[in-house]
């Protein structure tokens, strides 16, 4: 499965963001394939569909989609002094598919911070500075090699050029996603770690979540990185109440939606990642496929015999379910539809796969 490796300086909130994540964890037993380790922490993709699906079907359960998050410990520990990351650590953030940096806005005189005040950009900037920095060394290994490589035609241009420009972008002091070239298929090939997806969580207090000017400012800063203004305390007693209880103290603190339940949104979404849907009487499902998937990848996600003997798909938009109240209300009135095995999926889409076995 994909994860999101979380970073951060020191007391900024991390342990704290990253307990709540694994008290949120689903159940281990729902999810036979998901390895649950100490430092990873899997979480439900919320999805109101889910419960609307279960309510027309009379599903027995409902299992979400889940998003995996890595603690990436043993962090910059003399970073600002040039010290650079551990090994351990850029080994860590290489395997992770997204880079999520939690970031302190909140300030309290009794937790000190790392640089002396508070600073988010600051912060950004150590973490995104040291990332760089590795990049740069990686390429620099890289490049000459790539050079014979190319002479002797072992190697497509393309490759070579690919490692300049991504030198060319990280010597101005950009991570190659902030530059775009991220969406590059050449450079994403190199596997630099600045060209993962970032996310910034910026951990706050209430003054914090009800200041949109700040957040605004914040959020053009990191862009294109998403980022998520929540409060990791709050967040870590929230997820301990029931769901009846952490909807009134959500509520009560002026908020729709809890912070993990974005963070596990847009984590999911940056990742590119999307779900199909099925229901039944056993249970109302997502699953998960990577955005742009054909129908016969998404049955394989289900059971690999589903994909190689794929027939058709029988696909219903939710909407359009929920409109009909029944798959067979939905079927008199057209909106089933057949679909073969170049169909791209939609997000969104209720699937029932017909296959040879
Ligand atoms: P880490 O070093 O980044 O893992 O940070 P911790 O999660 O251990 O937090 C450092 C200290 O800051 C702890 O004493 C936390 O209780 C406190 N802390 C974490 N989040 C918040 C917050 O949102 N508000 C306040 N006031 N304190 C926080």
């Amino acid at each position: 499965a994909l994860t999101i490796g979380i970073v951060g300086l020191p007391n900024v909130g991390k342990s704290t963001l990253f307990n709540a994540l694994t008290r949120a964890q689903v159940l281990a037993a729902n999810y036979p394939f998901a390895t649950i380790e100490p430092n990873v922490g899997v979480v439900p993709l919320p999805d109101p569909r889910l419960q609307v699906l279960a309510d027309l079907f009379h599903s027995e359960r409902i299992l979400p989609a889940t998003v995996s998050f890595v603690d990436i410990a043993g962090i910059v520990k003399g970073a600002s002094e040039g010290e650079g990351l551990g090994n351990k650590f850029l080994a860590n953030i290489r395997e992770a598919d997204a880079i999520c940096q939690v970031t302190r806005i909140f300030a309290d005189p009794d937790v000190v911070h790392v640089s002396g005040k508070v600073d988010p950009i600051g912060d950004i900037e150590i973490i995104s500075t040291e990332l760089i920095l590795a990049d740069l060394q990686t390429l620099e290994n890289a490049i000459p090699r790539l050079e014979k490589e190319v002479k002797g035609k072992k190697t497509a241009p393309e490759v070579l050029d690919a490692a300049q420009r991504a030198k060319a972008v990280l010597e101005t002091g950009r991570t190659l996603f902030a530059a775009g070239l991220a969406d590059d298929e050449h450079v994403r090939a190199l596997q630099l770690m600045t060209s993962k997806p970032f996310i910034y969580v910026f951990n706050t207090d209430d003054a914090g979540l009800a200041d949109t000017t700040m957040q605004e400012q914040l959020r053009a800063i990191v862009a294109p990185a998403d980022a998520i203004f929540l409060d990791a305390k709050f967040e870590s007693e929230l997820v301990e109440l029931e769901p009846d209880e952490a909807r009134e103290m959500l509520e009560a603190n002026g908020q729709t939606e809890a912070g993990l339940d974005q963070l596990a949104r847009v984590g999911f979404h940056t990742l590119g990642l999307q779900t199909y849907l099925t229901a039944g009487p056993k249970e109302a499902r997502a699953w998960t496929i990577h955005r742009g998937w054909t129908a016969p990848q998404a049955a394989g996600v289900i059971h690999t015999d589903f994909q190689k003997g794929f027939i058709k798909a029988e696909v219903i938009s939710f909407a359009d379910l929920v409109d009909a109240g029944s798959v067979a209300a939905a079927r008199a009135a057209g909106k089933a539809r057949i679909e073969g095995k170049d169909y791209v999926m939609a997000d969104g889409d209720v699937v029932e796969f017909r296959f040879n076995v």
